[in-house]
């Protein structure tokens, strides 16, 4: 099942969609509740049917619950690309590394990236593979990690890089305000499954940046799971970005940043596409 959260009429309505029509549930549910009702296996039940050219498609949760939580560095060919950016020696990480970004309110996915040039020249693009908890979970081993997703979408961890690396974390770098488009659907678990193998790409006004694959994730959202609700409950609603694949601009010879205009696209095979323009 493919859901969205869209504007219709000037309200955001929460709909399921199925190739050009929208399936529009009743007017009091955002996309959380359809989570809850989802998780517990209860049918969503729409109201009426529109064209999907009807609606103004918005992020499908436009305002996280909490601050989404980031994996760094969990492709290794993005390591190598990150570790020679900052002229350090490349070195595995045995366990995953975490870091969370504050997001606001999330970015459409035809909306405007905020450029804050006035703060930063190194602005960058992430295209990943983000999960949403669709229930809350502690101390879950990856093979019941299934029962706690609810669902996968496209997230682009738009990133200033010199703030990052002035500040020593990653937190401030990737939290500015229109630095997370997120969409274009939520696509369920029981359509992908429990760790997908989807191709990953970025482009950039049309040419190609990233081409991956999720099946290079060093950490799998089952392992994910298991590893943070170790000692950590993650609440229904959390949403996990999984990292993103070799081919971000800072990896670039010479490193090329975004500009103003500049028109950057994130996919994922299954799920769907945003593209947002630099402003
Ligand atoms: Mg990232």
């Amino acid at each position: 099942m493919k859901l969205a959260t869209f504007l219709l009429d000037g309200a955001m309505r929460v709909g399921v969609v199925d190739g050009a029509v929208i399936r529009v549930l009743n007017e009091d549910m955002d996309m959380i509740d359809a989570m809850y009702l989802y998780m517990e296996g209860i049918e969503l039940k729409a109201e009426r049917s529109v064209s999907a050219s009807a609606v103004e498609l918005l992020s499908p949760i436009p305002n996280p619950p909490q601050d989404v939580i980031c994996l760094g560095l969990n492709y290794r060919e993005h390591a190598i690309e990150s570790a020679k950016f900052s002229n350090k020696t490349f070195v595995e990480a045995e366990k995953a590394v975490y870091f969370s970004k504050r997001v606001n309110e999330a970015v459409a996915p035809d909306g405007d990236i905020q450029g804050h040039f006035d703060m930063t020249r190194q602005l960058d693009y992430e295209a990943e593979l983000a999960f949403i908890i669709g229930r809350d979970a502690k101390d879950v081993k990856a093979c019941d990690a299934g029962e706690y997703i609810f669902g996968f979408t496209v997230l682009n961890d738009v990133s200033a890089r010199e703030i990052q690396s002035e500040r020593r974390q990653w937190y401030f770098g990737k939290s500015l305000d229109g630095f997370t488009p997120m969409g274009p659907y939520i696509v369920t678990a029981d359509e992908l499954g429990v760790d997908p193998h989807l191709a990953i790409r970025s482009f950039v006004n049309g040419e190609i940046r990233q081409d991956g694959n999720t099946r290079d994730l060093i950490h799998t959202p089952s392992e994910i799971i298991e590893d943070l609700s170790r000692g950590m409950t993650l609440l229904a609603g959390t949403i996990i970005s999984t990292g993103t694949p070799k081919g971000v601009g800072m990896g670039m010879t010479p490193p090329t940043f975004l500009n103003k205009g500049d028109v950057v696209v994130c996919e994922i095979e299954k799920i769907g596409r945003l593209e947002n323009t630099v402003v």
